[in-house]
């Protein structure tokens, strides 16, 4: 499978994602850019996608928020699109009450119609691939990530999501039942530079405006109409609160899409409205919301929650509704309000004004919510979108992960592994060793590790497990190096060690090592006494190089334990692999007890894990090779 980001690498919004497997493809999200975007002036031209023979491509939405749905208008109308069907209805909703205002939110209505559904936990296949919708919590309702598998081999793709929220404390047991361990991970970083869990819950924010609401009997909440957790946890909030919930007749038709549909949730009343307590829709007088002198003393005596949006028609209506002791929430992203961001809103900072309180939780997760996710998954590695510093989220997750840093347009393609004729590409690096070994004997104090082989997976390719390595970041302080192992049919055997800085470090080539062989030992560099760093048992020990592997050595080796016949001596030594035959000889320099026992005083290292010596820096914490 081949994943290609084409847009998203390097910002937030805008993602589109290809999965491809023998042909088919599948694309995630085609949504507009924020505005600001770095590629904001350059349209996609992507074969499958915008152009070309579409019969083997389909496009998965995650969920009906702009920078993921937005641009699905100029793709041709032959190419099917999926969404989540709830999501689906609300996007349809916004479209046809926002197709008065332009003709590109009538044509979404229309394009919207052909769009085809899926369901949450019901796995649909298309061409090679199957995919798991997997409903996920986000400030869109009925949001999706995908659990996408082509040829045995799975990927997972977030979508945007959050942990915090009302349904998050699902999402464990989801991921368990519906997804399971996968191979990689497509994850959206939004919040990549807000590391640390500070983010408040949705249900913390619900009681914060609970709270205002009994103190102040006269609200007003500015909030994203789509937003329909939000809506329906300040709904809820001004029920017990004892205040009447207003909202204008397009609100309501998003809020009764949603209002009894809860058998997908199971038995959650979060979207139920309370009996006699219905949300209570604004009337109209042709373009003006009515208020007569009934209404306004209604108000005045009952309180009010009213939801808001920026325009000139709640402008002119909250000026005629009580304003003594009224107050204002903004309950969606401050940025908007920053005349120094580029998604500055000025409709929006005229209508709010200056007055106003900020009660608002995010609808991306934080990144310690994220690392718990990637723990249940247990990905080879993870490729961060939707966020504008991949290299912080690198800088996060590089010591626990390998993040793939790709940019836009660049491919990632890993194949499952098919049992033989591989290429694989693993990272290796240096940690402390744990309690799984001792040392015996260590007279000069030497310091020595444990190997950490991290494998990136397989590949069809030499250079796309190449590829795969220079866009991977692994542990860059521990880092030791990148191997690449081919297995490929017809062609010998093939092991390649690069340098971290990918200088060739060795390589073993499979054919004629043998010590009557003209390739036996010609590349061993090391001479007799030199010290080295050799990987033995998966551990990092540093050693005297003794030579290379002899005759002699195997046979005192063989007879260690008492003497042997002669005979069976050739047998065993037949029985040799041609890579036995690349070793050398070392003596290690400290005494090692591992889980597979004690390391020999003399014992042997494959050539290519013969690492150069090197003493660790004075600061004992952090060895550096
Ligand atoms: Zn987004
Ligand atoms: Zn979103």
């Amino acid at each position: 499978m081949k994943i290609t980001v084409h847009r998203g690498t390097d910002q937030i919004g805008g993602c589109v994602t290809e999965y491809e497997s023998n042909g088919w493809k599948l694309f995630v999200d085609y949504g507009e850019q924020l505005p600001g975007a770095p590629t904001s002036d350059k349209a996609l031209e992507i074969e499958g996608l915008t152009y070309g023979n579409l019969r083997k491509s389909a496009l998965l939405i995650t969920h009906y928020h702009g920078d993921h749905i937005g641009k699905i208008t100029d793709l041709p109308p032959e190419l099917p699109i999926f969404m989540g069907k709830i999501s689906k209805e609300i996007a349809q909703e916004l479209s046809e009450h926002l197709s008065s205002v332009s003709e590109e939110h009538r044509s979404m209505a229309e394009r919207l119609d052909s769009v085809k559904t899926f369901s949450p936990g019901e796995e649909f296949s298309f061409g090679e691939f199957k995919i798991m919708p997997i409903v996920i919590d986000h400030s869109a309702f009925d949001a999706y990530a995908f659990r996408i598998e082509g040829k045995g081999l799975t990927v997972f793709h977030t979508g945007d999501f959050r942990t915090h929220g009302f349904r998050s404390s699902k999402l464990p047991k989801v991921i368990e039942k519906y997804v399971g361990e996968v191979g990689y991970v497509v994850c959206e970083a939004t919040n990549v530079n807000r590391p640390v869990a500070t983010i408040k819950t949705e249900s913390e924010l619900q009681k914060e405006f609970e709270s205002e609401f009994r103190d102040s009997r006269y609200n007003v909440v500015y909030l994203s109409s789509t937003n329909v957790d939000r809506l329906f946890g300040l709904y809820h909030a001004s029920v017990k609160a004892h205040l009447p919930f207003y909202v204008d007749a397009y609100q309501k038709r998003i809020m009764d899409i949603v209002a009894g549909r809860d058998n997908i949730w199971g038995k959650s009343r979060l979207y139920k409205y309370v009996d006699g307590k219905e949300p209570i829709v604004l009337q109209r007088d042709g373009a003006a919301f009515r208020v007569t002198d009934k209404f306004s003393d209604f108000l005045e005596e009952h309180g009010f929650v009213m939801i808001a949006r920026a325009n000139d028609r709640f402008d002119k209506f909250l000026s005629k509704i009580p304003k003594n002791g009224k107050k204002t929430f903004l309950s969606m992203w401050n940025g908007y309000l920053d005349r120094s961001k580029t998604a500055y809103n000025p409709a929006l900072a005229q209508s709010i004004g200056t007055e106003y309180e900020y009660l608002h939780t995010s609808g991306h997760c934080d990144m310690a919510s994220l690392d718990r996710l990637l723990d249940m998954l247990k990905p080879k590695s993870i490729i961060p979108i939707h966020t504008d510093n991949p290299q912080r989220f690198a800088d996060l997750f590089c010591e626990k992960w390998p993040v793939i840093l790709l940019e836009d347009g660049e491919s990632f393609a890993a194949i499952r592994d098919p049992g033989f004729d591989t290429t694989t590409a693993k990272v290796m690096a240096f940690q402390e060793p744990d309690n799984s070994c001792e040392v015996i004997e260590n007279p000069e104090n030497l310091q020595w590790w444990m190997v950490d082989n991290k494998f990136l997976g397989e590949f069809q390719w030499w250079d796309d497990a190449d590829s795969a390595l220079h866009h991977v970041v692994y542990a860059p302080k521990r880092l030791l190096g990148y191997a690449i192992e081919s297995d490929e049919d017809m062609a010998p055997f093939l092991y390649v060690v690069y340098n971290p800085d990918f200088t060739e470090h060795s390589e073993y080539n499979e054919g004629g090592h043998d010590p009557e062989d003209e390739h036996y030992q010609t590349d061993g560099e090391y001479t007799p006494g030199q010290r080295v760093l050799a990987v033995i048992d998966e551990m990092l020990v540093p050693c005297e190089v003794v030579g290379p592997v002899t005759v002699d050595f195997l046979r005192k080796d063989f007879n260690k334990y008492g003497p042997r016949s002669e005979e069976d001596f050739q047998e065993y030594k037949s029985e040799l692999w041609d890579w036995d035959w690349d070793k050398v000889v070392i003596r290690p320099l400290v005494k090692i007890k591992t889980e597979y026992g004690e390391i020999s005083s003399e014992t042997t290292a494959q050539r290519i894990y013969i690492f150069p010596y090197k003493t660790s820096s004075t600061n004992e914490d952090t060895p550096s090779l």
